[in-house]
């Protein structure tokens, strides 16, 4: 591997097989969550809001509401598996939407921070052979100058100083020589709170030192374990893995995980329901089964 990532270390210790299947013999995975589909709809569409803030647009509710829905139907959804068996496509939508909404009047309405960075991508080298990178979701200066990192998140939120994400992306934001005062902050738009703490410039020593200890660990290890768990069902791996958590084994079909387009364009992308050609007022159209509960359409297949 040229570099490493937040995302990579926390892979290998998740399970160091699909660790290999994604960074060393670099398979796409057969599916995605739609947990994960729905965070990165969520978090494409701040990105957007807080690009327009930056050029002065003034956004309405309604503006980020259809943002999200275009985005969200635009995107791979026929690789998208829902595993919760309680749960549909639809339900995911909502939540998304709802994130979305409480932000927008909690936070975003309020928010007089100007944007640094937004969606940033880094590299910056930790030792001689060992390279870093990240992306951020956004880097903004408070009006009291001070530089916050901030990730944005849609699932389980922990302390910023928990793991390395946000102290790891601070090494490069000091390396851009900005003041030494800095903030960490997680963005829970589930819970609807801002979890924030200083972060200083002594500190990155030892996010350094332990960045290149977990990096080392990986570049040391030739053999790649399985590690099943629970957390296989959310696995795009486990078609190929041999050895997956019982619960893999036991789902025979899943109605949500599409074979390829063609079956994807037969199905509702917000409910999960059939699309039907059908006759309106102004001719043909395709709409979805469940209306009136589901009022998505589209002209044409
Ligand atoms: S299915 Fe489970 S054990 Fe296999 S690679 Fe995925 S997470 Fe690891």
């Amino acid at each position: 591997m040229d570099s490493y990532s937040f995302s990579a270390i926390s892979s290998f210790k998740k399970c160091p097989k699909s660790f290999e299947y994604k960074y060393i013999k670099k398979i796409h995975e057969a599916f995605f969550s739609i947990e994960s589909y729905m965070g990165t709809s969520v978090h494409e569409i701040l990105r957007w809001a807080y690009e327009q803030k930056q050029k002065n647009i003034e956004l309405q509710i309604d503006d980020i509401n259809n943002q999200y829905k275009h985005f969200w139907d635009k995107g791979s959804l026929w690789k998208v598996k829902v595993i919760k068996s309680d749960k549909s496509i639809g339900d995911y939508f909502d939540q998304g939407l709802e994130l979305l909404t409480s932000y927008f009047q909690r936070v975003f309405c309020f928010d007089k921070s100007v944007s640094l960075h937004l969606e940033h991508k880094f590299e910056i080298l930790l030792d001689n052979d060992i390279k870093y990178k990240g992306i951020i979701d956004r880097v903004s200066k408070t009006q009291d100058k001070v530089i916050r990192i901030i990730d944005f998140k849609t699932g389980k939120v922990s302390h910023p100083l928990e793991t390395l994400q946000l102290p790891s992306y601070a090494l490069y934001v000091f390396e851009q020589n900005v003041d030494d005062k800095i903030e960490l902050a997680f963005e829970d738009l589930k819970e609807k709170r801002e979890v924030v703490v200083p972060f200083l410039r002594e500190d990155t020593k030892r996010v350094k030192l332990n960045l290149i200890e977990e990096i080392t660990r990986i570049k040391n290890t030739d053999t790649f374990k399985a590690k099943p768990s629970i957390l296989c069902m959310w696995c795009g791996y486990n078609n190929i893995c041999e050895n997956p958590h019982d619960s893999v084994k036991k789902v025979v079909e899943n109605r949500d995980l599409f074979n390829s387009e063609d079956e994807y364009e037969k199905c509702c992308p917000r409910c999960g329901g059939i699309l039907k050609e059908r006759k309106g007022k102004f001719g043909k159209f395709i709409g979805c089964s469940n209306y009136p509960e589901c009022k998505y359409t589209r002209k044409e297949w």
